[in-house]
């Protein structure tokens, strides 16, 4: 497959994900809002790089977050068992570190994140 191809069919993949994962609300009711941030350390660069991801009740609850790299498109980071684990516990954080599935580039191997869950009274 050519790059294209290959993400119009992982672009195709992670909708129909969406579609069959439901929503956040269904899947954790008592949860208002979820926070994902990550903290890339690239080599070389002198700012670490961050990102953050919210979700809310309403959103699909696809807890994949896509990999920073242009050439791994299928890659990505795999959240849905760590929020599950801390949304099972009623933890309202959690901390730890997660490499992309598929590539071992330094930026994407090791990155921190903090996940911080609010739920509703
Ligand atoms: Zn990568
Ligand atoms: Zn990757």
């Amino acid at each position: 497959m050519n790059r294209r191809a290959k993400i119009s069919a992982a672009k195709a993949e992670r909708k129909q994900q969406k579609i069959e994962a439901g929503l956040v609300s269904e899947l954790f009711p008592k949860v208002a809002e979820i926070a994902i941030s990550m903290v890339y350390s690239q080599t070389g660069a002198l700012e670490p790089l961050s990102r953050k991801i919210n979700f809310f009740p309403g959103s699909s609850a696809v807890f994949r977050i896509n990999c920073l790299c242009s050439e791994c498109v299928e890659g990505g980071f795999d959240f849905t068992q760590i929020i599950s684990a801390v949304v099972g516990a009623r933890k309202t954080a959690a901390q730890g570190k997660i490499s992309c599935e598929r590539c071992s580039a330094p930026e994407c191997s090791d990155v921190e994140y903090t996940i911080t869950v609010k739920y509703a009274a």
